[in-house]
């Protein structure tokens, strides 16, 4: 049971949804943006969250949109994981949101939730980070399409009022080779203990990772080791670990050294399947 009352409103459209918040903040309130609810439906049970009103994003046109437009692939924040995954119309972003949840949730997460989730996890934004997709933001009368990488640093980065509306692929970028690697604790439903993408494009490999530290990240410094092929792979793999940008998380998911250990043999893997060197 959720143990304090809120507003509901399910606006049509992106103008309804501005007015909806704009309606809620004049009156001093708090509102919250929902797609699939099931994070705010946890949170709110276990009093770990509190929002006077919610503003549902299912009932926004172009939060539903899943289709190639001219030579991108749009995907709207309200569609669901099993959607994107089902479609195939990008594989590699279908196969890294398939490893999240199990079936049944999959059908009520959405992407836009899982990119916004208060969680560390966010996997879904692993390969939209190699990728470098776009996300399309509303905010008041403006909307504008950005890089997700100047937006994203360690969540994204979102100003109060702002809905996350589509997530922008350039087709140029959906067939490229992968990989998607997650390895959890005891079944293969779970949050992950390490979530490694990878994709190669121009002969160089692109990593992220999700798990290893307190949120998803990509990082230059990694891609420059684990492209040097002047150096043999398990020493590149040992200056990953030297230089992860912070300290490995510690939970009951998985001690430090047990996340090491497992990201040590992850990375080894993602560089033997992706032809990386010896
Ligand atoms: C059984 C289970 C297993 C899970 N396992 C994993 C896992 O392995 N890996 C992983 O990464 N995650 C995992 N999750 C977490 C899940 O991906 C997140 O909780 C996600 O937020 C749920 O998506 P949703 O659409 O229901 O989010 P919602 O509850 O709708 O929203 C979540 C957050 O995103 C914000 N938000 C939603 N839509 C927008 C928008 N359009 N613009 C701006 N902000 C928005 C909301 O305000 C809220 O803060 C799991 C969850 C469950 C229930």
């Amino acid at each position: 049971m959720i143990s304090f009352d809120f507003k509901y409103f399910k606006p049509s459209s992106v103008a309804e949804t501005i007015e909806a918040y704009n309606g809620v903040h004049e009156q001093g309130e708090k509102a919250l943006f929902i797609s699939g609810g099931t994070e705010f439906i946890t949170f709110a049970r276990t009093n770990k969250i509190y929002t006077d009103a919610i503003i549902d994003s299912k009932g926004i046109p172009e939060c539903n949109v899943l289709e190639m437009r001219d030579d991108n692939l749009v995907i709207g924040a309200a569609v669901s994981l099993n959607k994107i995954t089902n479609s195939n119309l990008f594989p590699f972003l279908g196969a890294t949101v398939k490893q999240i949840a199990d079936h049944t949730s999959r059908n009520k997460i959405t992407i836009g939730g899982n990119i916004n989730s208060e969680l560390i996890y966010k996997e879904s934004i692993l390969p939209l980070l190699l990728v470098d997709a776009k996300v399309k933001l509303a905010k008041g009368n403006d909307e504008r399409a950005v890089l997700l990488n100047s937006v994203f640093n360690r969540k994204l980065n979102l100003s109060s009022g702002e809905l996350l509306l589509q997530i922008i692929i350039d087709s140029s970028n959906i067939d490229l080779p992968y990989i998607s690697l997650k390895r959890t604790k005891f079944s293969k439903v779970g949050y992950p203990v390490v979530s490694v993408a990878a994709i190669l494009k121009d002969n160089r490999l692109r990593v992220a990772f999700s798990g290893v530290c307190g949120y998803p990240f990509r990082s230059d410094k990694i891609e420059n080791i684990v492209n040097d092929s002047t150096i043999p792979v398990v020493n590149r793999i040992d200056q990953v670990m030297d230089n992860l940008p912070s300290s490995i998380v510690d939970d009951l998911q998985g001690s430090r050294e047990y996340r090491a250990f497992v990201l040590k043999n992850v990375l080894l893997d993602v560089m033997e399947e992706m032809e990386m060197g010896e």
